[in-house]
């Protein structure tokens, strides 16, 4: 579904992404972990082009998205972006949140968004808060409201970057039963977490980053269990 070869990304001086190679296949859910400033969330905002590549090319359902012939918001609809911070609409209830975009970039009517939406809702498990503002909500349940927005757009993939590394403790949980059940709906996702014990359990592949590249990769067993590289040894042993 994705395939990634040779990425680099610079930011002026700054050498971040460091020819990344990596392929994400349909129905696959792919955990990146590694530490801070490794280049895990610019390899995620340059899959769906929030960042643009400086080098390399990045392939989407087989073709290449990050040429200027490409039509980049097309990409983008079909790629849900879940975020640290929530980043809903203030001045919107939860349901205008959520049909806002299959409205106006979708050209859904209203009542068709709004029936999506209430699915959606029931299926995160928050159908009686349509019609509350953001401002009400608890962490746990905006960052369900954020999923629920994101596959309002019914897209191909879903991209989560630390997806509950802002939430009080207690609401972690919450969320990350959501993802769970939607991995084993067989959506596929790339999902940059701390969160190991859920990375263990729902991912199919785990990616190690280090200095701008993928260091080492996985199954959940050969990476946690039997890691080779001696940085993702260090790494594994500071977070478990
Ligand atoms: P991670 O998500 O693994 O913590 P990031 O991808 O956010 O890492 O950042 C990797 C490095 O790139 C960091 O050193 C960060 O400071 C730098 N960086 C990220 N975005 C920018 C930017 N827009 N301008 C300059 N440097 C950036
Ligand atoms: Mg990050």
């Amino acid at each position: 579904m994705i395939k990634i070869e040779q990425l680099h990304k610079r930011f002026g001086k700054l050498h971040i992404l460091q020819g990344v190679n990596a392929e994400i296949r349909q129905g696959e859910v792919v955990v990146v972990i590694g530490p801070s400033g490794s280049g895990k969330s610019t390899l995620l905002r340059c899959m769906n082009l929030i960042e643009e590549p400086s080098d390399g090319k990045i392939y989407f359902e087989g073709q290449c998205i990050n040429e200027k012939a490409h039509d980049v918001n097309n990409t983008r609809e079909k790629m849900g972006m879940v975020f640290q911070s929530f980043n809903l609409f203030p001045h919107m209830t939860v349901l205008d949140n959520i049909t806002l975009a299959p409205i106006k970039v979708k050209g859904q009517s209203k009542s068709e968004a709004e029936q999506i939406a209430m699915n959606l809702l029931h299926k995160v498990g928050l159908s009686d808060k349509a019609h509350v503002y953001p401002s009400k909500l608890s962490g746990g349940q905006k960052q369900r409201i954020a999923i629920a927005r994101a596959l309002a757009m019914k897209p191909h993939v879903m991209l989560f970057d630390e997806p509950t590394s802002a939430l009080d403790p207690e609401m972690v949980g919450e969320v990350l039963e959501v993802m769970k059940s939607l991995a084993q709906e067989g959506m596929t996702m790339v999902i940059v977490t701390h969160e190991m014990g859920f990375a263990k359990e729902v991912g199919d592949r785990i990616l190690f980053m280090d200095g701008g590249n993928i260091v080492e990769e996985g199954t959940p067993e050969e990476v946690f269990q039997a890691p080779k590289h001696p940085r993702t040894q260090e790494f594994l042993r500071k977070v478990i």
